[in-house]
């Protein structure tokens, strides 16, 4: 899917870096460095040239403990790097949580309002109804004030999940186009720092929401707990690889003080495939148990994944029970879709398939007929080919239910490397429900 923000759009297969310039004398790692015109406008150039496709300009800190900061004050600090930063043609977040300002920023060509209080107050929904820029919405428990003390969660990943959810879904109610939205599970926000890493090593589940979601995780606290690192200055590498961690469970935009070395890390990030797996015969079933037969044939083709080189499973969707397609006369099918990043070639992922479809004692005696297991490649990032052997994106992924349903758990919204959005309406044959 695409993120559209106001005149740019940034496209959330590929993650995109946010380089960030605080403008303020107190920020927790950078506080005063940038203050003054010439320097800031100095180190969002360098940043832009390191590979930063969109500047965060922020004249508030909401580092754990910060005082709230007046109107006033934060424009005078914001305002005219904001306009001369979009006047070079950059892409220009402002970071506030007041209406007032990011009214002013946009105004000034602001493309992005990053607002860590979730868009929670109405002036600011309307000021994203007025504007078209992109919209960050990040999850905070408490303010930045007293939000470190002891803060509770039952689960943190579906407490900051749903929350995420429900704001974004006011404020596509409210009017606002969904292709604007990104989230922002706000690591350190209200988090100690083992919530913050629950949250971070489960980035996914952000993902199924749909959004292009943030990692916003340069230089906090949690990476200094977890790495053992004090001086938030010295986080850049640690920080760089939670990055490529985040990434790889399919975070879209990278927020970081250090764009040079997040550059870098990204570069190992590897491609995401999606993979479709079906049974209708089981490989030892007691009578009425076949499902639960099928089931375990593709839990054993998961296990045969995990032993792929240089493969990593991000995501699993639920199981679907499923109708035979094309051939009919056949057993009910169980499919599922798998999300994983990986460094082999699709070709050579292929025969790695069929050595796991051969352990199940796949044989093929009837074209779309019954299968111990068929595993098929469905989406490899930004590859399309036509060959015998291989087609790329699958050619019948979009016609197929217990393809779409699955897929669509793990990544709504999800378009195929040549392009072709996947939506549940074109989803005719097979039949799928979940299990
Ligand atoms: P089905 O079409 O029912 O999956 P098979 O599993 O027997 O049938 O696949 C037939 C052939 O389809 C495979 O040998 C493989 O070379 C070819 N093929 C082409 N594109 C793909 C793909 N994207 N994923 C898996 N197999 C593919
Ligand atoms: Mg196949």
């Amino acid at each position: 899917m695409m993120w559209k923000c106001g005149a740019f759009e940034f496209d959330s297969r590929v993650p995109v870096i946010m380089g960030i310039l605080n403008v303020t004398p107190d920020s927790f790692s950078d506080g005063g460095a940038h203050a003054d015109f010439a320097s800031a406008v100095k180190h969002a150039r360098a940043m832009v040239d390191a590979g930063a496709q969109i500047i965060d300009v922020g004249g508030e800190s909401a580092r754990p403990g910060a005082a709230e900061v007046s109107v006033e004050e934060e424009l005078s600090r914001v305002l005219d790097v904001v306009r001369q930063l979009a006047d070079l043609g950059i892409c220009v977040s402002i970071d506030t949580r007041h209406a007032e300002v990011a009214q002013a920023c946009v105004e000034a060509g602001a493309a992005i309002i990053n607002d860590v209080t979730g868009f929670s107050d109405p002036a600011m929904v309307d000021v994203a109804l007025g504007c078209d820029a992109g919209l960050v919405v990040m999850h905070m428990k408490g303010d930045p004030a007293t939000m470190q003390d002891d803060p509770q969660y039952g689960d943190v990943v579906t407490e900051v999940r749903d929350y995420l959810a429900g704001q974004a879904s006011k404020l596509e109610a409210a009017g606002v186009a969904r292709e604007r939205i990104c989230v922002d599970p706000g690591p350190g926000f209200g988090k100690t720092a083992s919530q913050t890493m629950e949250l971070m090593r489960n980035f996914h589940e952000i993902c199924r929401l749909g959004y292009p979601a943030m990692c916003a995780v340069s230089r906090k606290s949690y990476i200094g707990a977890a790495y053992g690192i004090e001086n938030p200055a010295d986080r850049d590498q640690a920080s760089a690889s939670e990055a490529l961690a985040a990434c790889e469970l399919g975070a879209s935009v990278v927020r970081t003080h250090n764009v040079e070395a997040t550059a870098a890390a990204l570069k190992d990030l590897r491609p995401y495939v999606l993979i479709g797996l079906g049974s209708n015969v089981a490989l030892v079933a007691n009578p009425g148990e076949e499902t639960e037969g099928k089931i375990a044939n593709l839990q054993q083709a998961i296990t045969g994944l995990c032993s792929i080189p240089d493969t990593q499973i991000v995501d699993i969707s639920g199981y679907y029970e499923s109708e035979p397609a094309y051939y009919e006369d056949q057993d009910a099918f169980v499919n599922a879709v798998v999300l994983a990043r990986t460094g082999v070639p699709p070709k050579e992922l292929l025969r790695y398939l069929h050595a796991i479809e051969d352990s199940l004692g796949r044989v093929r005696e009837i074209e779309n007929g019954p299968r111990t297991l068929d595993l098929d490649i469905i989406d490899y990032q930004m590859y399309v080919v036509s060959t015998e052997e291989l087609t790329l994106p699958h050619p019948r992924v979009c016609e197929r239910d217990f393809v779409v349903k699955p897929l669509l758990e793990l990544l709504p919204h999800h378009v195929l490397a040549d392009g072709t959005p996947v939506t549940a309406e074109s989803a005719v044959l097979g039949k799928a429900t979940k299990l």
